[in-house]
């Protein structure tokens, strides 16, 4: 077979020889040890939480060792993009501080290894496609969609393996003058890659997250080049890693089983094969077993769902690096007040088999990120997510800011701050009922004596003063109690409540109740402060009221 022929019969085109793009793309100057990587992703419309696992894998990889983050779009793929994906990539991962030196971008590409979108890219790919087929390595394939599905249902019927290899692989010796032939019909053809793997042979490659690996050898033609031109993700990965100077390729471990097909390639076109690093899936507890994060089953699984439900970006961050590397929380407490990106991030320490996503330990470290800010980042924040979320609440924020900030700073700062707020839309519920427009009895009331209730509100209504200090506030709470007969005795209480009509307890849950609608809430003394004289009698009486007092 005349393969020179056969490339300039495939690729007619002018194109520039490998030569010429390696001088386009040259070696990066960076500092020995500095890690290229990548976040690849395809525009499809949906970023997954492990897609932000990955990049801030990527990231850290990067910057940690003075290298290069850069961001491809892999849209090879027309069926399934979605428009304005890219743009949401873009917007959702730098949302989430995946900060990127080169590559795609909103307002187009950034840095000298571009274009960043695999369907600019396509004059490169076919220099790399042509110079296979000069070296033997490629070859056009004419079969149609219904030769393929004969073959696949005669391999069913032999008990083969299914796929493109071995003596099912049509084109792969034919003749010239019939490739030819066929060329002239205009019949639609791939282009495949001619494998010298065998299944019968092993290879070891070694992984920076799973270690020591033995694959069987790839002995499949796959499809390097659509018939529309277009590469498979196999073809382009490679060509695009190479000339990109990618050192690490950081990636999810549904990649493996190609993996030998992917050595072969860097092989047969002469590439340093970079190192690689196969994330394992995000996975969930579901009862007494892990399955993956699904993105048809868990809403978890979307991005969106982290800034719809208001968790600050701090707290998403801070938690997935704890994902990533588990001696991150020890880490953290001994370092309670270093920014995160200060963490040692390590390769070594992902789990090979994937990690568990907890949104309940999410949440805990949301609200121990959010009792680390001052009242006026947790003021802004919220305000940010209500803008997005919930207009009405924004306006009242916008225009009471003084009421909201005093409410966020109670319990904040010293040594043991309060941590009620895992995420911004539930800081309504925790402050919105200062706000008149908000209040409303949020608990159901519970099971008092009515009457008593009414009675301990109308004499508190009478005695209170906004100027009275914590400890004046609560002597009239007592004064109250003693009236009504309830006991201050704590003690007493709790080892024989039958002994009593009711305790101090009691008469504060009283106070709670109508000032804030709520059974739960912070410092009252402070809240009813913040909330003043008038408001907090209106709303003493107006309970008292309710109780038929
Ligand atoms: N486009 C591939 C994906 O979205 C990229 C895999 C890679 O990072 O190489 O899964």
């Amino acid at each position: 077979m005349d393969n020179m022929k056969l490339a300039a019969l495939l690729f007619p085109q002018p194109l520039k020889t490998p030569e010429e793009w390696e001088a386009i793309y040259p070696p990066r100057q960076l500092p020995p040890g500095a890690v290229v990587t990548r976040m690849a992703p395809s525009p499809t419309g949906f970023v997954h939480l492990g897609n932000v696992v990955q990049g801030l894998a990527s990231e850290r990889l990067a910057h940690q060792s003075g290298g290069v983050l850069f961001l491809r779009i892999e849209d090879t793929d027309a069926k399934r993009e979605v428009p304005g994906a890219v743009e949401v990539l873009i917007s959702s991962l730098s949302h989430y501080r995946i900060r990127f030196d080169e590559g795609a971008t909103a307002k187009g590409d950034v840095g000298a290894y571009g274009p960043y979108r695999q369907r600019e890219r396509a004059p490169i790919y076919h220099t790399y496609a042509k110079k296979l087929v000069e070296e033997g390595r490629a070859y056009p394939c004419f079969c149609s969609e219904e030769e393929l599905a004969e073959i696949h249902a005669k391999q069913e019927a032999e008990k083969d393996n299914f796929g493109y290899f071995g003596k099912w692989a049509k084109w792969r010796d034919r003749p010239l003058s019939e490739i030819e032939a066929e060329l002239e019909k205009g019949t639609p053809w791939v282009l495949r890659f001619r494998s010298e793997g065998s299944e019968e042979r092993k290879i070891r490659f070694v992984d920076l997250i799973k270690g020591e690996m033995e694959l069987t050898e790839n002995c499949m033609d796959h499809v390097l080049l659509k018939s529309d031109g277009i590469p498979t993700y196999h073809f382009a990965h490679a060509v695009d890693d190479h000339l990109m100077r990618t050192t690490h390729v950081v990636r999810g471990d549904e990649w493996l089983p190609t993996l030998p097909f992917h050595l072969q390639l860097f092989d047969a076109l002469g590439f340093a094969k970079p190192k690689y690093l196969h994330i394992g899936p995000l996975q969930k507890m579901d009862g007494d077993s892990k399955r993956k994060l699904s993105k048809r089953k868990d809403p978890e699984a979307a991005l969106t769902y982290y800034r719809r439900e208001g968790y600050p970006v701090a707290s998403v961050y801070e938690y997935l690096l704890g994902v990533l590397n588990s001696n991150f929380e020890d880490w953290r407490r001994a370092n309670p007040d270093l920014p995160a990106d200060a963490f040692p991030f390590s390769a070594k320490k992902m789990n090979p088999a994937g990690s568990l996503f907890d949104e309940a330990k999410l949440r805990d470290t949301s609200k121990n990120v959010v009792s680390r800010m001052t009242a006026d980042e947790a003021y802004e924040l919220t305000l940010a997510w209500a803008k997005e979320n919930d207009a009405d609440w924004a306006a009242v924020l916008e225009e009471n800011p003084g009421t909201a900030l005093a409410a966020l700073a109670i319990g904040r700062g010293g040594k043991k701050p309060r941590k009620d707020i895992a995420v911004w839309s539930e800081v309504k519920g925790y402050i919105g009922y200062l706000f008149d427009g908000c209040f409303g009895y949020a608990d159901e009331l519970p099971d008092w004596d009515r009457a008593d209730a009414a009675r301990a509100l109308n004499a508190f209504a009478a005695l209170y003063d906004p100027a009275d200090d914590n400890t004046a506030w609560f002597e009239k709470i007592k004064g109250v109690t003693e009236r009504l007969g309830y006991t201050t005795d704590m003690k007493a209480y709790k080892a024989d409540p039958a002994a009593f009509r009711g305790s101090v307890a009691d008469v504060s849950a009283f106070v709670r109740y109508a000032v804030t609608g709520r059974l739960n809430s912070p410092d009252l003394c402070e809240l009813m402060r913040i909330l003043g004289r008038e408001r907090c009698v209106a709303r003493l009486k107006a309970l008292a009221d309710k109780l038929g007092g």
